[in-house]
């Protein structure tokens, strides 16, 4: 069955014309789904009820069904969602510092095939992509949890949905399912979707050169942020595996290909493991990569992962490795990882099992 959380409203409205309904009822049904967070298709009151069995019957609605869910002391939230095959995925919902709202941390494959050596997807592997439905959902249901549990009645009225901005750092390569997260973030960035506009998306990938350019003409307004953590293709060929396929000379063409186009900057993320890639020498052949790049540089001191042997740097040599960048004239942060205590933390998403639905 065909999923309505993967429709955009434009083609929405094309299956509803198919079927003989009046096309304007695609925007009353975005309007229910996405301002509203109805819960199925009989809250829909102004439809009429041959439309509503329609929907009924040929469309699934909720694709997700949330398994656990625990909150840490910083306000963190991390959901474990339950597929309709019984397979697992996480995401995160990770509160803004400056207003009442979160950052929603998504997933877009179901483990992972790159293989990143410090990563907890990386060493699940890859079991399937996410559809497009699948990955909205994600938003969709965090959104309906927060409408229920933490947002006020004056937030309701205001028809907040509590959800600002929106990275795809959970589990998977979002770049490697190009298709499906090109389509849900056109629908979870268009104004009848959930809009959340484009500049408050963010991609992240591992490098997928091909990807990289396909959003530079796709997706121009969305962030791109790159995950490079070496900048000397032995180191990092070693932690990332697909540096051996798109090498760092071949992704800084790339990228300054995709400046060009989108007239963007880009965010570079760094992971600070102890004594691998955070030494002084490591940050200046960071800087000397960067040269010609515009680019924010993020250091992340590394979550610990169970079963590895890699550990987050040391504050001191942290603080040494930013000082390196900052004096080259970069704009760096130190991003502090949070939800840490209940693994909802950068890579440290993984499933812990498959359940088979009945
Ligand atoms: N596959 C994509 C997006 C998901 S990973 C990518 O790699 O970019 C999201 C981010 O978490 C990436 O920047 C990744 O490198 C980082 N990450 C993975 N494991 C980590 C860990 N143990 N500690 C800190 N960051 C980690
Ligand atoms: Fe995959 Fe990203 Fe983890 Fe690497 S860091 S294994 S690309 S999810």
């Amino acid at each position: 069955m065909k999923e309505l959380k993967g429709y955009s409203a434009a083609e929405l409205e094309e299956k509803l014309k198919q079927e003989g309904f009046a096309g304007y009822r695609a925007r009353q049904i975005f309007n229910w789904l996405y301002s509203n967070l109805a819960a199925a298709p009989e809250e829909m009151n102004n439809l009429p009820e041959n439309l509503k069995d329609w929907l009924r019957e040929n469309l699934s609605y909720h694709l997700l069904e949330l398994k656990e869910e625990k909150r840490a002391a910083d306000g963190t939230i991390n959901f474990l969602w339950r597929l309709k095959d019984g397979r697992l995925i996480e995401s995160v919902l990770l509160p803004q510092r400056d207003s009442d709202k979160f950052t929603a941390c998504i997933s877009s494959q179901v483990g992972c095939q790159l293989g990143c050596k410090f990563c907890a997807t990386g060493l699940q592997g890859w079991e399937r992509d996410l559809t497009a439905g699948e990955i909205v959902d994600q938003v969709w249901q965090s959104a309906a949890y927060l409408k229920r549990t933490v947002r006020t009645a004056e937030d309701s009225r205001n028809n907040e949905k509590g959800i600002r901005n929106l990275v795809f750092m959970g589990m998977g390569e979002p770049l490697l399912n190009y298709q499906a997260v090109r389509q849900a973030v056109e629908i979870l960035g268009s104004k009848e979707g959930f809009n959340i506009g484009s500049r408050r998306i963010t991609i992240s990938t591992a490098g997928i050169i091909p990807g990289i350019k396909k959003m530079s003409r796709d997706m121009p307004q969305v962030e791109l942020a790159l995950s490079l953590h070496a900048a000397n293709d032995r180191l990092r060929s070693r932690l990332v595996p697909l540096n051996k396929k798109y090498n760092l000379q071949q992704l800084h063409q790339a990228l300054g290909e995709y400046l060009a186009v989108t007239g963007r900057r880009i965010t570079v993320e760094y992971a600070l493991i102890q004594e691998v890639n955070d030494s002084e020498k490591q940050a200046r052949e960071l800087v000397d990569w960067l040269e010609g790049l515009t680019a924010f540089v993020n250091l992340i001191p590394l979550n610990p992962v169970e079963g590895q042997k890699f550990e987050g740097s040391t504050e001191g040599r942290i603080e040494k490795f930013k000082k390196i960048l900052f004096q080259a004239g970069y704009p760096v942060q130190i991003r502090q990882s949070r939800g840490q205590e209940i693994k909802a933390a950068c890579g440290q998403l993984k499933e812990t099992g498959v359940e088979k639905s009945e």
